[in-house]
């Protein structure tokens, strides 16, 4: 097996296996063939070209992550200041990589990854998932996004350049240009900060943007054909986000029942992003990376209360899909998510949906993407071990397609490949 194109026409198959077709229902025995990019086929006994033998394993849609930042490898920030301008690329490149071969096939950057990236990736320069891009985070004066420090220094987490202009935005006409800035630089999503945030030194209780910011961003981003992703930890900022239209809360660490019941009302989705605070806590405890002051103590305060935030938003039926802010954590570790979230209380295959199907709907990619259906683009996942158990999926991804290439494999570990 090569990962070169293969021939047109000509078809792979996956033989042997189950398929957990990304519905949230429970795999079941089938093999699966691909043909000219796509998956042609989904049924037992099937035959093709090339074979990949599966038996005993699971394959399911490539994963989709929400939210990461390829841009970023670190959250040390002295580090970020010292990093020079182009290692960055060279080092999402490698970021975008590790992604890739972690069965994550589709990826939402929540800001920092440009359109020149998208493009290397899509033209085959490099390998990576596929990119929805937000660019830049909108962040008011003093917000979340503001790289500002007290002594009069910049140290953003996230460099302006010609293909990411800055997100810091005050006032109507300035959103307005700001939200058509981001289009002319081919964002595919728009992404503003509602609250206050971990790594910032802002409060993360206060709500960001006056509701005429929020207005005029959205109908901006709507003009374009954009959705609106939002930021948000605290409750006034998650409600303001959703009452003006974002279609998904990133976070949402302090959801009270108003919140809940007004994203039911509004369909919101909500990126929960488990492993995020997790990794600030762990980076924090090795004290061998600088942060920006008080970041430490308010990832331990959201840590605290965001699993049992997420098990309501889960009970009351909020529709929910993966994503980590990886960046924040390690490239590649993604799929802990998935862990995270069924230890918090969500069943197994609706982690799985949500990093799947979900994920899909939520990018409004469902039409592509996210279920092993005929028809959508064969990007696939082979996972060894038991699906009701998603105990370190990321070391259990055998084989990764996209779009009907593999593009990574490596031997199942005898032990679980083989029940
Ligand atoms: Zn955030
Ligand atoms: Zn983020």
């Amino acid at each position: 097996m090569s990962s070169t194109d293969p021939l047109p026409g000509r078809r792979l198959l996956l033989s042997g296996g189950s398929v957990f077709d990304g519905s949230g229902s429970a795999p079941r025995e089938a093999d699966v063939v691909v043909a000219d990019g796509r998956i042609a086929e989904v049924g037992t006994g099937l035959d093709g070209d090339d074979m990949v033998d599966v038996t005993g394993r699971t394959v399911l849609p490539g994963f989709t992550d929400c939210h990461v930042h390829v841009m970023i490898s670190d959250i040390d920030i002295w580090r970020i200041q010292q990093t020079p301008f182009s290692l960055m690329f060279f080092e999402a490149a490698r970021n975008l990589r590790l992604t890739l071969e972690a069965g994550i096939t589709t990826v939402r950057d929540a800001a920092g990854a440009d359109y020149g990236l998208k493009q290397a990736v899509e033209t085959g320069l490099i390998p990576g998932p596929r990119l929805l891009n937000a660019i830049s985070m909108l962040s008011q004066t003093g917000g979340h996004g503001d790289g500002h420090q007290i002594s009069g220094t910049e140290a953003p987490l996230f460099r302006s350049h010609p293909g990411a202009p800055s997100g810091l935005v005050d006032g109507v006409d300035q959103a307005r240009h700001r939200v058509r800035e981001l289009v002319r630089a081919r964002a595919d999503w728009i992404k503003v900060a509602a609250s206050g945030g971990v790594l910032s030194e802002d409060d993360l209780h206060h709500r960001q943007f006056r509701d005429d910011e929020l207005t005029e961003i959205v109908a901006e981003a709507a003009a374009a054909g954009l959705d609106v992703m939002a930021h948000a930890h605290a409750a006034e900022g998650i409600k303001a986000a959703v009452r003006h239209g974002a279609r998904s809360v990133e976070h949402g660490v302090y959801l009270d029942d108003e919140a809940i019941d007004l994203m039911l009302r509004h369909n919101t989705w909500l990126v929960p992003t488990l492993a995020a605070p997790l990794a600030v806590i762990a980076r924090a405890e090795a004290q061998n990376a600088a942060l920006p002051r008080g970041t430490a103590e308010k990832a331990r305060e959201v840590a605290e209360v965001h699993a049992a935030s997420f098990r309501r938003a889960v009970d009351a039926g909020v529709r929910i899909a993966m994503g980590t802010d990886a960046g924040v954590g390690t490239h590649g570790e993604n799929l802990v998510e998935l862990e995270l979230m069924a230890r918090a209380g969500m069943p197994p295959f609706e982690a799985l949906r949500s990093a799947t199907a979900s994920a899909a709907e939520l990018l409004r990619l469902d039409h592509e993407i996210g279920a092993v259906r005929p028809g959508l683009v064969a990007d696939l996942v082979v996972l060894e071990g038991p699906l009701d158990d998603l105990c370190a999926v990321s070391d259990r991804v055998t084989t990764v397609l996209q779009a009907g290439r593999v593009v990574h494999r490596r031997a199942p570990a005898t032990a679980a490949g083989a029940q």
